[in-house]
């Protein structure tokens, strides 16, 4: 699943080219995608212009004129700017065609993801609202984070992974970051000491950031705007490295589920 870094790339890549293109057509063959009636959503949409472009966890926010228009990725969602003539993306379900001969098309093959047109800011506050702290805003501060470690029992990872507790990392940078900060992905919440929340909490942001850095990792199906790979497949310390020598101490990386979620970690630099 595209997480905060593969995201954020898209986002940027938006800003590059999709401002103030203007909607002129859509199409589907996979109304769910829409979250609404394909015709209402049309009505909705055509005629606008895309304007500003946010992201908020994983979730992209347009602003068409002064709808807002929110798509989540989901598991293999892709958001692909193309002229009318390129050749098809493979399982493409969605296409708004837009002025300047260009499109935006929605490929996902599982079709888990979504774009769906909001009514108003309201609406946007409140689905923004189920979220938690954002990493690289203001909010995201020692004390905030610790308070939220502090306060649960839950195994470390999957408290990552909570959306509605801090917001943007999944499955790759979590193990990434608790590979950074030495930290076993199984380790209680609240066990961890002042030092060990203070390690995990720089090393989240620097796991995110080298992943941003990277225009995001491609180890499934993301792929950017332009239809590219991201880069930091190569520059990942531990994520599918199981079998292999951990970069740090040499032992072999080990693969467990932790949450459902194949997890892979170091046994010796993240002891139980
Ligand atoms: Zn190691």
């Amino acid at each position: 699943m595209p997480e905060l870094p593969e995201v954020e790339t898209i986002k940027r890549d938006i800003e590059s080219s999709l401002i103030d293109h203007k909607i002129l057509d859509v199409w589907t063959d996979w109304g769910k995608m829409l979250k609404s009636d394909p015709e209402t959503f049309k009505k909705a949409v055509v005629g606008k212009k895309f304007g500003s472009v946010g992201r908020r966890a994983k979730l992209l926010i347009f602003h068409v004129d002064s709808i807002p228009l929110v798509t989540h990725l989901k598991l293999s969602g892709r958001l692909l700017y193309r002229n009318q003539k390129d050749p098809i993306d493979k399982f493409t379900h969605v296409v708004l065609k837009l002025d300047k001969d260009k499109e935006l098309r929605f490929a996902d093959m599982r079709k888990f993801g979504w774009m769906r047109v909001l009514k108003d800011e309201g609406e946007l506050d409140e689905l923004l609202s189920e979220f938690g702290i954002e990493p690289f805003t203001p909010e995201f501060t020692l004390e905030n984070f610790s308070r939220i470690l502090k306060s649960r029992k839950t195994a470390i990872k999957p408290l990552l992974m909570d959306q509605s507790q801090i917001a943007g990392v999944g499955n790759i940078y979590a193990d990434e970051s608790l590979w950074c900060a030495r930290i076993h992905p199984l380790r209680p919440a609240n066990s961890l000491s002042e030092e060990e929340i203070k390690d995990l909490f720089s090393c989240i942001q620097d796991s995110l950031r080298s992943g941003i850095k990277d225009r995001g990792t491609s180890v499934d199906m993301y792929l950017d705007l332009f239809g590219q790979k991201g880069e930091h497949e190569k520059n990942l310390k531990i994520f599918r490295r199981d079998g292999s020598p951990c970069p740090r101490c040499g032992s072999e990386v080990k693969k467990i589920r932790v949450g459902g979620r194949g997890t892979h970690f170091c046994p010796s630099c993240q002891k139980r």
